[in-house]
């Protein structure tokens, strides 16, 4: 990887500011799904092992500049001492005299964690000052928060700019599994694309169709190509002024020679909530006063089918509204295909955060070469972009020059006019 890694920083004896994503769901003052708090622990374990003492950053929400009671992470941080059975102290703010004195207290080994950056708008506005502040805490910075690798906030790139920062493990195997699958994916390649809107995926889209070989495409945001198809598409969920781009996705992958799988039967309800009426028809006879909810059985068939010789295979939005459990076959029968597709050796990577909901819902996580805890970074990532949160951290040094080898000199090329 060309960024260097929390493994390649002398942190022995040192204070870590570690950028952490712990923006877990909390109901009832507890934590409801801990994936984002196990996901951290191996490079705490390494930092805590190295004998540095780290500092725990942060946001949970959106408080939005204001000190909200709800946000505050103390149950993240008693979930993870439960986790490390070590003791993780919260500060009453991320600023203030008694945090700078908590901090001053740490020995190696030892652990804290800032409240809520959010709780400051200084943080997503990257406000110097705060920045510099939290730069004072630490000597070395580490970021293994991919999920907000896409913004620029204060914790992602304020500090880093001031203080050497380096890739968590996480952080590391997210730029890894991503990167494989622009740089150098094993071919076939596949993407299976759903979710919502069309309109968040255009530009995922565009940058993976020079890259893979097959789209399979479900979810509410088929139905854009379906009418651009020239099918109809009743009460579903349409975006009539991305109509005519979702003609163009389809030109380019044909001038491309990129197979572009729509669903070729759909199961429709009368109203999209839980209970309603429903039934399966093909997508070519959506009847008028009702909504695309699933994939059909033959499509469930025929995409699983178009998957076969794929060695690797890229995963992004559920292919129905999986909420409601009676509409959520596409999207089970899926995750359960592609577990097993993974197991059995093909490269599979999943990245959104209501696709991988429906995964870890099945306990298939596990199961996957790589499950992205980024929502949007990971589309971002894979849109191309360079995410700002990435891009402070310090390079690998090139490697030094070889010994130069005697070169001809250099002959006199006669001008050409
Ligand atoms: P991800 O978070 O995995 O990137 P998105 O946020 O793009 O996925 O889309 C997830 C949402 O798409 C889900 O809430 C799901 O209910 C919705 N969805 C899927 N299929 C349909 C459909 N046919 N009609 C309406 N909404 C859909
Ligand atoms: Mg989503």
């Amino acid at each position: 990887m060309q960024k260097l890694t929390v493994r390649d920083a002398d942190v022995s004896g040192k204070r870590v500011l570690l950028r952490v994503d712990f923006n877990v769901p909390i109901e009832d003052g507890k934590v409801k799904d801990d994936s984002r708090i196990r996901a951290a622990i191996p490079t705490i374990r390494h930092l805590l092992q190295q004998n540095a003492s780290i500092i725990l950053m942060s946001h949970l929400g959106r408080p939005n500049g204001k000190v909200v009671e709800s946000a505050r992470l103390r149950p993240v941080a008693e979930r993870l001492s439960g986790l490390l059975r070590i003791r993780v102290p919260v500060t009453g703010d991320a600023l203030g005299i008694g945090t700078s004195d908590a901090i001053g207290r740490l020995k190696p080994g030892q652990m804290l964690m800032l409240e809520n950056l959010r709780f400051h708008a200084a943080e997503a506005a990257n406000d110097p000052e705060f920045a510099k502040t939290l730069a004072a805490y630490g000597n070395v910075y580490v970021n293994d928060a991919f999920g907000a690798a896409h913004r620029a906030h204060a914790s992602t790139v304020g500090v880093p700019s001031i203080v050497p920062g380096y890739a968590g493990l996480l952080m590391e195997r997210e730029i890894v599994n991503l990167s494989k699958l622009l740089e150098s994916p094993a071919r076939p390649f596949a993407a299976v694309i759903g979710g919502a809107k069309v309109s968040t995926k255009l530009a995922v889209l565009e940058s993976l169709m020079t890259k893979v070989d097959t789209f399979l495409i479900g979810g509410g945001m088929a139905n854009t190509f379906l009418v651009a198809r020239g099918m109809t598409v009743g009460k579903s969920l349409l975006e009539k002024d991305r109509v005519e781009e979702a003609g163009r996705v389809l030109a380019a992958a044909e001038k491309a020679g990129v197979e572009f799988l729509l669903p070729t039967d759909v199961v429709v309800a009368k109203e999209v909530t839980r209970g309603a009426e429903h039934k399966i028809v093909p997508a070519h006879k959506i009847p008028n006063s009702w909504s695309v909810v699933d994939i059909g059985p033959q499509t469930r068939e025929s995409f699983e089918a178009a998957l076969e010789p794929a060695r690797t295979v890229f995963w992004n939005g559920p292919l129905g509204v999986f909420e409601v459990p009676t509409f959520g076959d596409g999207t089970r029968q899926m995750a359960r295909y592609l577990a097993r597709r993974a197991g059995a050796g093909t490269s599979v990577v999943a990245g959104g955060g209501d696709s991988v909901a429906a995964i870890e819902e099945l306990r298939l996580g596990p199961d996957f070469t790589h499950i992205s805890t980024g929502g949007g970074a990971s589309l971002e990532y894979l849109e191309g972009k360079e995410l700002p949160g990435i891009a402070v951290l310090l390079d690998r040094p090139a490697p030094p020059p070889k010994a130069p080898r005697k070169r001809a000199p250099a002959r006199k090329e006669p001008a050409v006019r």
